[in-house]
């Protein structure tokens, strides 16, 4: 029986855990969950689940709710977040808060030497350099649930020979919008930008989706992972969502990872740790398939220079690409700025900050706070 740690357990890779968890629960307890404030969401996880502990980031002051009458026993602060991670008896921490906060939790994870089961994958492209080096020191095992970095685990040999390796091919929707050029983008709403045409995803990633972020982040988030350059990765457009990734060898072989688009499967893949799970998942119909690819549009490519950059780079060049993302989503979701504006901010942000090496993990959070400011003040300078 494996212990684990769920955070972001009342997300949408909070479900699809749980459910892999449910149908595999002679092999999984779930020992701790952690969630920022949907307590209803929570309570019921709680009622059946029952996990020995509970982290709540966020409803402190909401304490009417009955949640709170019944589990008197949460965990609210870092620290004590910090001792559920660490606690010898927390087999694998399954990190799924949604965007950088969820780095403290990865980085507590990888600091204690646990099995990491990487959905956040804000973490790395924030803080690449320091989670890396840090997860070898302590020998700790991350695994990646993203679901192209999942296919690319699986299409790896075991030995991980990455001489071997002519490149990596990551798929991508291209998102609701993959048919519009970029200055049709202008006006496009937030209604229509979270309309994902093959997965269902909480909000700021599907934001990603749609301006192709989510696949910039995806190419730091290989590099880190798998340890191999930019130059050997390339971002496919894959309307149809069946091949989660592949990777071509130096013998001219490629070896490709289907299923239909859910993210159970990997996560049955990353839990299984070497096992394959049995879940309830829909058979592919081969007999229908008609799998196309095209590259990505052109006039996107500026956005995958950034991305590039940050690889070649580093430093604090992920924190600072990371940080104007996510306030510029959340200007968009917010109805601050245009769809378009986003590009906007993470690029004048972007070009506003000289890259720098970072040895701490102090300093990814002071960056960010920093890349922050500055991205407030370029969406101010955009009214
Ligand atoms: P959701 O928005 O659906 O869920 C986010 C989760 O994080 C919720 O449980 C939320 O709690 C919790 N949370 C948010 N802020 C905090 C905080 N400060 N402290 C503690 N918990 C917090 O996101 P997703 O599940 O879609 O995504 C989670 C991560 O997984 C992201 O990094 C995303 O990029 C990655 N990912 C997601 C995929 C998907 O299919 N959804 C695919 C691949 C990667 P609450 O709602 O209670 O406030
Ligand atoms: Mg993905």
């Amino acid at each position: 029986m494996k212990n684990i740690v769920l955070l972001g357990a009342t997300g949408s890779i909070g479900k699809s855990c749980l459910s892999v968890i449910r149908q595999n629960k002679e092999h999984f307890h779930l020992f701790g969950i952690g969630f920022g404030s949907n307590l209803d969401k929570a309570q019921e996880i709680v009622q059946e689940f029952n996990p020995d502990h509970i982290f709540v980031a966020q409803s402190q002051s909401d304490k009417s709710h009955s949640f709170w009458k019944t589990h008197s026993n949460t965990l609210s602060n870092e620290d004590e977040l910090q001792g559920l991670i660490q606690d010898p008896k927390v087999d694998i921490v399954i990190s799924a808060i949604s965007g950088f906060a969820g780095l403290k939790a990865s980085y507590f994870a990888i600091e204690a030497g646990k099995t990491i089961l990487l959905a956040n994958k804000e973490s790395i492209v924030a803080a690449g350099d320091i989670l890396m080096p840090l997860a070898d020191t302590k020998d700790s095992e991350i695994i990646p649930v993203d679901s192209e970095h999942n296919a690319l685990y699986q299409c790896l040999p075991r030995e991980r020979n990455l001489n071997e390796i002519s490149k990596i091919l990551i798929t991508a929707s291209g998102g609701p919008f993959r048919e519009k050029s970029l200055i049709d983008l202008k006006g496009v709403s937030l209604e229509d930008a979270l309309k994902h045409p093959t997965w269902s995803m909480g909000a700021k990633i599907t934001i990603d989706s749609a301006t192709l972020v989510n696949k910039c982040l995806e190419l730091i988030e290989a590099h880190y992972l798998f340890n191999i350059p930019e130059s050997q990765i390339e971002i496919i457009v894959h309307p149809q969502s069946i091949i989660h990734s592949m990777i071509t060898f130096i013998d001219g072989s490629t070896i490709a990872q289907m299923s239909n688009p859910s993210m159970e499967v990997p996560i049955s893949n990353a839990l299984g740790m070497g096992t394959r799970l049995p879940i309830n998942f829909q058979q592919i119909d081969f007999s229908k398939l008609n799998l196309s690819f095209q590259p990505v549009a052109n006039d996107r490519e500026i956005i995958f220079d950034m991305a590039r950059e940050v690889c070649n780079r580093k430093g604090n060049l992920g924190v600072i690409f990371n940080a104007s993302n996510e306030i510029a989503v959340d200007a968009f979701i917010n109805k601050n700025i245009d769809f378009i504006d986003i590009y906007k901010v993470i690029q004048r942000t972007f070009d506003y900050f000289s890259c720098s090496k970072v040895s701490t993990i102090d300093e990814i959070f002071e960056y960010d706070k920093e890349a922050r400011i500055q991205a407030e003040k370029v969406i101010k300078s955009l009214h």
